[in-house]
C-alpha cells in the first residue's frame, strides 16, 4: 500500500553523549522534561513507495528500534563513521536472519565505507574466518556517487559531503527533504542546491551556542536556515548547553514556528 506522504520517525537527537550525560547533574541533564532525554543522533524514514530507509546506527538502536515498535528495514544510510553514528551496527543482525536471511545495503560515501572496513573486519572482511555462534549483520556496502541524482529502490536522491572537523560528514536531500547532521560548515555549492530545492523540511545540527571544532552552533544554525529558507526546520544533535524549552525559545524568536527542536519519538512527514 502506498503512503500519501513520507513518514519520519526521530529516533535519537542527542550529541555524542546522550543526554543525560552520565556523571553529569546540571540543570538539562537532571530535567524531569521528557524531551531533553536525548539518545543518539538518527532517523527512520518511510517514503511513499514503502521503502524503510534507517539513517545511522547509533549505540542506542536497539532500544530506539524497540521504542519505536520498528520491525522492517530495507536499507541503511550511514553519514559518517563516528562512534555515535556507527556503534550500534550489530543490531542490524536481526533484520537480516530471515527466513529469507537477507542482506541489507548501506549507502555511504568512500570515506566511511574505507573506514569501516578496518573498524569492523569481521563484518566488511568476512573471508579472512568462517563466522561461528550468533553472526554477524550481512551488509551489503554500496558507495553513492556524490553531488548527482541517484536512485535507489526507486527513490531519488541527491547525496553530498561537507566537512566534519578533521573528517566528513555525508548528507542528503530526498523529495524536498534535506538531512543534515555533524556539520562544521556547508559548502557554498550545497547551501545553492538547498536553496534550489525549495525544501519543504530540512532537519539540521544545532549542537550548543559556544564555537566548536567540529559542529554547528546555534548562531551558525539560525544563519544557514535563514539562507536555505525551507518552510520548516527540526534541530537535531542537540548537547547539554540548551534545553529543549531553551532552543525553543531561541527559535521562535528569530522564526516563529518554522524552526524547532526535535525530541525522540517525534514524527514528522513531508
Ligand atoms: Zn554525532
Ligand atoms: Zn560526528
Amino acid at each position: 500500500m502506498k503512503n500519501t506522504l513520507n513518514k519520519i520517525t526521530i529516533l535519537g537527537t542527542g550529541t555524542s553523549t546522550g543526554i543525560p550525560m552520565l556523571g553529569c547533574s546540571c540543570i538539562v541533564c537532571t530535567s524531569l522534561d521528557h524531551r531533553d532525554q536525548r539518545l543518539r543522533t538518527s532517523i527512520y524514514f518511510e517514503t511513499k513507495k514503502n521503502q524503510k530507509i534507517l539513517v545511522d546506527t547509533s549505540p542506542d538502536l536497539r532500544t530506539q528500534l524497540l521504542n519505536n515498535k520498528i520491525s522492517a528495514i530495507d536499507s541503511v544510510i550511514i553519514t559518517h563513521d563516528h562512534a555515535d553514528h556507527i556503534h550500534g551496527i550489530d543490531d542490524l543482525r536481526p533484520f537480516c536472519f530471515g527466513p529469507p536471511e537477507k542482506s541489507i545495503p548501506l549507502y555511504l560515501n568512500d570515506e566511511t565505507n574505507e573506514s569501516l572496513k578496518v573498524r569492523f573486519p569481521y563484518i566488511f572482511q568476512t573471508s579472512k574466518k568462517p563466522i561461528l555462534g550468533g553472526g554477524i549483520p550481512k551488509l551489503n556496502s554500496q558507495v553513492v556517487e556524490l553531488e548527482k541524482n541517484v536512485s535507489i529502490g526507486g527513490e531519488d536522491f541527491f547525496f553530498f559531503n561537507y566537512p566534519h572537523g578533521h573528517s566528513v560528514t555525508m548528507g542528503f536531500i530526498h523529495d524536498d527533504f534535506a538531512y543534515i547532521v555533524d556539520c562544521m560548515e556547508l559548502p557554498e555549492r550545497i547551501i545553492e542546491v538547498l536553496k534550489a530545492r525549495k525544501l519543504s523540511l530540512l532537519i539540521l545540527d544545532c549542537l550548543q551556542r559556544k564555537a566548536h571544532t567540529t559542529h554547528l552552533t546555534v548562531e551558525k544554525s539560525f544563519d544557514y536556515i535563514r539562507r536555505i529558507n525551507p518552510q520548516k526546520t527540526g534541530l537535531i544533535h542537540v548537547g547539554h548547553d540548551l534545553s529543549h524549552r531553551e532552543l525553543m525559545g531561541l527559535a521562535s524568536k528569530e522564526f516563529g514556528d518554522k524552526v524547532f527542536p526535535l525530541y525522540d519519538g517525534q514524527k514528522l512527514f513531508y
